[in-house]
């Protein structure tokens, strides 16, 4: 006896355009999703990058249409998060944080990312405190004020960007001698008069009283205070496996999966940020989405016979 055709673990970009394929394919999909619906996407400030879409939304706009498109199709979007996921027999259960527990032939696990920590002092200590993840969350919170964003990719750049349009003190560190981000998006960063770049440099410590205050700052073995308000931190993402502790990942814990999406699980598909793949982005979330939903439907039609 089984709830959905296909349960969708995570509704990100992934997961949202999964429910709205699978749902057009004639499945009974039954989203299952922790926070919100849009995950990182909700972070957001503008998208600016999504193909056809000539006037950059915010992320949560974004997000919130997705979400609506994929229910107009019929999905289902339960509030609830996923403590456990095993296959018996041809079906896959799904037990939830409510206690519920739910049945379907396909999975797609569309569970995504999470920021990585530092791991230096003061980070956890002053978290909410002047220590964040999320610009657009809380970088209005330190209008006006002095704030570090500690990191060199496409995050770190595009939210140094963001927090340069509340405040013209700006600093940014990043421990190697050039930006990974996408060149157009550094270079941005670099012309930006309200953003100082510092490379080669790395936090040490986040110092404070009952906000943060400074941080120990460290370039070429030599170590500084630097006086802040608030620091900023996108030192890259840690994908969301845990419930599927035996899956084939790669050496950095990103699932492997085939190009139809499907993992070394027959029947448990894989889709976004938290697949192995050298891009990460709502795109490429959306497109693995659609991908692993129309495999999951030929998948389940095979096993209905
Ligand atoms: C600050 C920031 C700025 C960005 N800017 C851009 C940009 O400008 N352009 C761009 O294309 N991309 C950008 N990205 C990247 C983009 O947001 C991600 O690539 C995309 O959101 C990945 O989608 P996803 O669905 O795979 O995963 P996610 O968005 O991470 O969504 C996963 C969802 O799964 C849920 N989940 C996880 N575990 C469970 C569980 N056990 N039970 C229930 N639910 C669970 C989570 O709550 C989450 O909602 C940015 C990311 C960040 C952090």
């Amino acid at each position: 006896m089984t709830d959905a055709d296909l349960l969708i673990l995570g509704a990100g970009p992934a997961g949202l355009a999964a429910a709205q394929y699978g749902s057009r394919a004639n499945l009974k999909v039954l989203v299952i999703e922790q926070m919100s619906p849009g995950g990182q996407a909700l972070m957001i400030d503008k998208l600016e990058n999504y193909p056809g879409d000539l006037n950059p939304r915010s992320g949560f706009d974004f997000a919130e249409d997705m979400r609506r498109q994929a229910e107009n199709f019929g999905a289902e979007i339960i509030g609830d998060g996923v403590i456990s996921l095993e296959k018996e027999g041809d079906l896959f259960k799904a037990v939830l944080d409510s206690g519920r527990t739910l049945r379907a032939y396909a999975v797609i696990l569309a569970t995504g990312a999470t920021h990585r920590s530092l791991g230096i002092p003061g980070e956890a200590e002053f978290a909410g405190r002047g220590v964040s993840y999320c610009a657009s969350c809380d970088g209005p919170f330190f209008k006006g004020k002095k704030i570090m964003v500690v990191g060199g990719g496409d995050a770190a750049c595009d939210e140094a960007r963001y927090l340069s349009l509340l405040t013209d003190q700006v600093i940014l560190v990043h421990r190697r001698d050039s930006f990974r981000a996408q060149k157009g998006v550094a270079q941005r960063v670099l012309e930006n008069p309200h953003i100082e770049v510092r490379f080669n440099t790395r936090p040490v410590e986040i110092r404070g009283d009952k906000q943060v205050g400074s941080v120990l700052l460290e370039d070429a073995g030599k170590q500084y205070e630097e006086p802040v308000n608030a620091v900023f931190i996108f030192a890259g993402t840690v994908p969301q496996t845990s419930l599927v502790p035996d899956i084939a990942v790669d050496t950095a814990g990103y699932i492997i999966t085939d190009q139809r999406m499907e993992s070394s699980v027959p029947g448990l598909f894989a889709a976004g940020d938290v697949r192995s793949s050298p891009f990460r982005q709502v795109v490429v979330a959306a497109a693995e989405g659609a991908i692993a939903a129309h495999c999951a439907a030929e998948y389940i039609d095979s096993l209905k016979g």
